[in-house]
């Protein structure tokens, strides 16, 4: 059987790849979308086990140890790790699993499974990134500055992944991974 494939879509904070992969799910429910392990506060209306599993840092670094972790990373002060059991099953039973992830652990992941197909996610200009993290209303003014200020930087990694693309309309933006999913598809049918 055709082992499933593991999406990680990546790329600055506020790029939108969170908005992205949620329209992707919806308009393709046979994809599974990883939920992580984090020790952030929950925001808003985020649900425990929906968008996130919330743990304590102990519970966090004690699944460390246990090796459960896919990749795990330190993102403005808060652990984030993917739990890995749930991901290698789906894999193996042939469905294809997208992970929302920083770049610090796409790039952890791409050493471990060079087969995944990776992903980066542009905003179409720093200043409407600043303005989308601004206008989530959730982050404090500090927080805001932190993050554009890793996103700089972060900008510079797309080169290491197979694609980049441009998130300037949600619905065009999907389109574009859902083509380079079939098209990953069929070249792993054809192996
Ligand atoms: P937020 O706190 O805004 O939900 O997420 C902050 C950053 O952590 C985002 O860039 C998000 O993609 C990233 N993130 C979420 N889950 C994981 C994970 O399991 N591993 C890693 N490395 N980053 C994650």
């Amino acid at each position: 059987m055709t082992k499933g494939l593991l999406i990680v879509v990546s790329g600055p904070s506020g790029a939108g790849k969170g908005t992205l992969c949620k329209e992707l799910i919806r308009r393709n429910n046979e994809i599974e979308l990883s939920i992580s392990c984090t020790t952030r506060d929950p925001r808003g209306k985020e649900v425990d086990g929906v968008n996130y599993y919330f743990i304590s840092t102990e519970e966090f670094e004690s699944r460390i140890e246990n090796n459960d972790f896919l990749e795990y990373a330190q993102v403005y002060g808060n652990y984030y790790g993917t739990p890995k059991w749930k991901v290698l099953e789906l894999i193996d039973k042939g469905v294809d699993v997208i992970l929302e992830i920083d770049i610090q652990g796409a790039l952890k992941v791409k050493e471990e499974y060079p087969d995944g197909v990776f992903v980066f996610v542009l905003p179409p200009s720093l200043q409407e990134l600043k303005e989308r993290i601004t206008s989530r209303g959730t982050d404090s003014k500090d927080a805001i500055i932190k993050r554009m200020d890793c996103a700089y930087e972060e900008l510079s990694y797309a080169f290491k992944y197979d694609y980049a693309i441009v998130n300037d309309y949600v619905e065009s933006a999907v389109d574009k991974i859902e083509a380079i999913i079939t098209a990953e598809e069929n070249k792993a049918n054809r192996q």
